[in-house]
């Protein structure tokens, strides 16, 4: 078996995005690749690293913050977007250690981070996650609830830039993607992050800013 180079798969998904992005006559650089390094092994990220990958995901705050504390201080330009379940007592973690979180998605949640924000001074772009597909065990704000949570971010003093989806495993992906772009073009939120290693392309077409990409840039995740 040829071992799998990080920096390959780098390379052509970087390769698919700027195509995607002239195919959906999207302006080049419009799209931002996160490389989504939750549950990689170290080497793995260090390899993304080398190549020149900058900008990540991760879904649980603990872990980022062991994998990314010492890691910020050697690459200062690195961007680290939160793209998991945010609970309110690791809100001031989340904070001080990324650098975008995508997960906002309840009011209790508002409250919690601009109080920490405001504490740190540190004032963090947001998105607002919506559970296009309404599925019980999901996380995000509920497509009849984003008015009333956006209005609470925006009274807040939150920075909310836009919107971000994980579409149920069984359905179409491209229905919720379209669905995010209509909600975020009604309430006049610029930037969606959505698509991941299985659906990205589909996601630019519709009109993503952010792919959050794991499996198809480091391979399998360890077991949890
Ligand atoms: C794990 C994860 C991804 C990446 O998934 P892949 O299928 O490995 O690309 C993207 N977004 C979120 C929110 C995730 O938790």
């Amino acid at each position: 078996m040829i071992p799998m180079s990080i920096e390959k798969n780098l390379a052509a998904i970087s390769d698919d995005i700027r195509m995607a992005a002239h195919d959906f006559a999207r302006e080049p650089g419009d799209v931002t690749l996160i490389a989504v390094s939750k549950k990689q092994p170290d080497s793995r990220i260090d390899e993304a690293l080398a190549a020149g990958q900058r900008v990540f995901g991760e879904n649980r705050v603990q872990e980022a913050q062991i994998r990314w504390a010492e890691r910020r201080k050697i690459y200062p330009d690195l961007f680290l977007h939160l793209i998991g379940p945010l609970q309110t007592n690791k809100a001031a973690d989340a904070v001080a250690l990324f650098d975008v979180i995508e997960t906002l998605d309840r009011p209790k949640l508002v409250g919690v981070l601009a109080k920490e924000m405001e504490k740190q001074d540190r004032w963090l772009p947001c998105f607002i996650q919506v559970n296009t597909g309404e599925e019980d065990q999901k996380a995000g704000v509920l497509p009849a609830d984003l008015p009333e949570l956006l209005f609470m971010a925006r009274d807040a003093g939150l920075s909310v830039e836009g919107l971000m989806c994980i579409p149920p495993v069984d359905d179409a992906s491209g229905v919720h993607f379209s669905f995010l772009k209509t909600l975020a073009d009604k309430h006049g939120l610029a930037k969606l992050s959505m698509g991941m290693s299985a659906d990205y392309k589909q996601a630019i077409a519709a009109g993503a800013h952010y792919v959050r990409v794991g499996s198809a840039v480091f391979g399998e995740r360890l077991p949890a």
